[in-house]
């Protein structure tokens, strides 16, 4: 096939979108790696995600991603999106890119904690980043480099993949008012966040998501979180428990995609570079898509359910899952030491991120709320 660029065309732009994204530790890590000359030839990959299809916002991320690819690369790279309906697995997409039958996955990297323990510490944390401190972390502060760390040696490379934003706590049929009211309290709540609630006393459990809300309509849990009014409405929670907590174990969720190591390492530099910048700016643009969608739905919320009452948790309740996350934390470090490298970086820099936010966001709320 006839190229339609030149070798010194193509290898400007490359070099143009590589010095736009210089000083980030993703471009040291992967491109040695690549061979030097551009390739006219076509890329076919397939991509294994773990929602449903059609799945709003997630879903959106992963078919803008791979629309952007393909113009971006004249049509040269093509993508086909198979979503759980598709492959039936949504929690094997770790093994399913590990082993080549899929090219790419989009999931998230706390769902692997069961297989690889140091995956937990890549989607969100409990009283951790939120998501802009994340991403500073991920891309500038040396987060990117940590998670390749403990996804090389799966033959995986996991790149950001979109952020929910700062998570609510979760819809209750019950105040909470102390430690007392968390005693038997059966919450849907995954994950690390679900082990902290288990130390208060409350018992967590997962529950598939079409059938959340009956189990919280019937009284089978008294509480969920899931994710935010972005994903919540459609849910229809609000109809059934009045209490909207507000959040401390997902403060800025960052989704994955996932790449097959091998396979990246054997494309040419601008295939490699084409699907990094539309991977990274399709995550971006999901945090952006999040906080819209959080924003319009909650206005329609607060019109048609003005019951909803939105709470925060007592500070006796925060403190006392704040004190077990500390524990659990420093028995992760304590037991291995790549995840105390993690923990380490992430504790330094959430106190460096955070000692600016107090002084910019932080400030800026509260000055602004202070006026008429
Ligand atoms: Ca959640």
């Amino acid at each position: 096939m006839k190229s339609l660029f030149n070798k010194g065309a193509v290898t400007a732009i490359v070099l143009l979108i590589t010095a736009t994204l210089s000083g980030c530790g993703e471009d040291n890590a992967q491109q040695s790696a690549a061979p030097a000359t551009p390739s006219n030839e076509h890329y076919n990959f397939r991509l294994a995600h773990t929602w449903p299809t059609n799945f709003p916002i997630f879903g959106d991320a992963i078919h803008s991603m791979a629309t952007m690819a393909n113009k971006m690369s004249n049509g040269r790279i093509n993508i086909t999106i198979d979503s759980k309906n598709k492959h039936k697995a949504p929690f094997g997409i770790f093994d399913m890119v590990k082993s080549g039958q899929y090219d790419m996955g989009h999931s998230g990297s706390y769902y692997w904690k069961g297989k690889v323990p140091n995956t937990l510490y890549f989607t969100s944390m409990p009283f951790g980043m939120t998501a802009e401190e994340q991403y500073a972390w991920f891309y500038h502060g040396g987060g990117f480099d940590l998670t390749q760390k403990v996804y090389a040696p799966h033959n995986l490379i996991s790149f950001p993949g979109g952020n929910t934003g700062n998570q609510m706590g979760g819809w209750f049929q019950k105040e909470i008012n102390s430690i007392e009211d968390l005693q038997g309290l059966k919450m849907r709540i995954p994950g690390f966040a679900g082990e902290i609630l288990a130390k208060v006393g409350g018992k967590p459990t997962n529950i598939p998501a079409g059938e959340l809300y009956t189990a919280l309509e019937r009284g089978t849990i008294d509480a969920l979180e899931w994710v935010g009014p972005s994903l919540d409405l459609r849910m229809g929670f609000h109809k059934v428990a009045p209490y909207y907590y507000t959040g401390w174990h997902e403060p800025g969720s960052e989704m994955q995609f996932l790449f097959n190591k091998e396979k990246w390492e054997s494309l040419p530099a601008d295939i490699q570079e084409i699907l990094r910048v539309s991977m990274r700016l399709a995550a971006y643009d999901m945090y952006a898509h999040s906080y819209h969608e959080s924003a319009v739905n909650w206005d329609s919320m607060k019109a048609d359910y003005p019951n909803i009452q939105v709470k925060s948790f007592p500070n006796e309740v925060l403190q006392a899952m704040k004190d077990v996350n500390d524990v659990l934390i420093a028995e992760y470090a304590a037991a291995d030491p790549l995840a105390k490298e993690i923990i380490d970086s992430q504790a330094a820099y959430l106190k460096k991120a955070r000692a600016w936010t107090k002084i910019s966001d932080q400030s800026y709320y509260e000055t602004m709320e202070s006026l008429q």
